[in-house]
């Protein structure tokens, strides 16, 4: 067996011993005689599997206990509805920033629920600044603020929180659980689970527990929040595999040291594939330096014809998915998590390698 190295932006490498255990508990869970995916989620074991597992994401990402922690389904893209429909109200206003193609999704959904003011947007860069927060125009009376810390597409990242009276709203798909971040700086955290949490088929969301219970009449009980919370995410079948598989993934981080450790390490990654790119007359990286992406690190070739060799010869030395998203078109290296730093290292190798046969 050959594992490669994968750079995809998801569903993304998980961690290698989280695969190994699963694959050793797939037949007979713990002796229970039988697969986690074959069990009631009402039973002990899988009530026991969702309760471990959000005491370990309590424990990892410091969240207290006025926040409720919900396991969903239907991707960060479900919650793109959720929100409004959980926080506008009847005639609500809610503010929304533009940085990429995460941000446009969420704004083009919240416009069907209420009225959305766009209070920033960078496509005049396309997409590789981040708007000065002075030069933001939030409304007075905002439900919430909504914005996309790490837009996965343009490989752009917040490393700041912005100041707002209304409760902050974000999208942390692609970032949450790399570096420490400050829980109570934000109203809801929400995040498809496929980037660094786990498969997919799982959706996280994290509300502060007075945002819970504002949802309109219209909003089905399958997207209300506080439905959910009532019934601890199990109100109906809920995704009881990759839950399970996530709960590892938080053992995981506990074990590499948890989310300061991770993080030093992610950055390091994301440090030497800038470098090299920097370095390099024939790479290029679009993006404002201080807004640069640590998970996603897109970059171009000096000529783009030869993109396709490029590819075909990473896949050919283990390195995989790494074609950019066909709206910025080149390359891109999703180094989340479970990406290594052999595979950074391996990459930028064959990064080197490549240039100087073609450069
Ligand atoms: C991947 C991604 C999404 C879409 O997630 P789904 O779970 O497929 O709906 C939304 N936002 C961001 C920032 C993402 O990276």
């Amino acid at each position: 067996m050959t594992r490669c190295y994968n750079f995809c932006a998801g569903p993304a490498a998980l961690p290698q011993a989280v695969l190994e255990q699963a694959r050793d508990e797939l037949l007979d869970w713990h002796g229970a005689g039988l697969s986690i995916m074959e069990m009631s989620h009402r039973s002990a074991e899988i009530v026991g599997i969702a309760e471990r597992a959000e005491a370990t994401l309590r424990e990892l990402m410091g969240i207290g206990d006025e926040y409720a922690v919900l396991f969903l389904q239907g991707g960060a893209s479900t919650q793109f509805a959720a929100v409004p429909l959980n926080l506008l109200g009847e005639n609500g206003t809610a503010d929304y920033v533009n940085t990429g193609q995460w941000s446009k999704k969420a704004i083009a959904e919240g416009k069907r629920f209420g009225s959305v003011n766009v209070a920033a947007s960078s496509e005049d860069t396309n997409f590789t600044t981040i708007p000065p927060r002075d030069t933001w125009k939030l409304s007075a009376d905002a439900a919430y603020l909504h914005y996309t810390p790490n837009e996965t597409i343009g490989g752009v990242e917040y490393f700041w929180v912005p100041e707002a009276t209304a409760p902050l709203v974000v999208d942390m798909s692609s970032t949450i659980l790399s570096r420490p971040i400050n829980v109570a700086d934000y109203g809801v955290i929400y995040a498809g689970a496929q980037k660094n949490i786990g498969p997919a088929g799982l959706t996280l969301v994290i509300v502060r527990r007075d945002l819970l219970g504002r949802a309109v009449s219209q909003c089905p009980a399958m997207l209300n929040w506080k439905t959910a919370a009532d019934n601890d995410s199990m109100y109906n079948t809920p995704p009881t595999y990759a839950l399970y598989l996530a709960g590892l993934v938080f053992e995981w981080l506990k074990a590499q040291g948890g989310l300061e450790a991770i993080g030093a390490i992610n950055r390091r990654k994301a440090e030497k594939l800038y470098a090299a790119i920097d370095n390099s007359a024939f790479y290029a990286n679009p993006v404002e330096v201080p807004s640069r992406s640590l998970m996603n690190v897109p970059f171009t070739l000096a000529d783009d014809s030869l993109d396709k060799v490029f590819l075909a010869e990473a896949e050919q030395a283990g390195l995989l998915n790494l074609k950019g998203h066909r709206s910025v078109g080149g390359m891109r290296a999703s180094i989340y998590n479970a990406v290594g730093e052999d595979a950074v290292d391996a990459l930028i190798a064959f990064m080197q390698d490549f240039e100087q046969r073609n450069g």
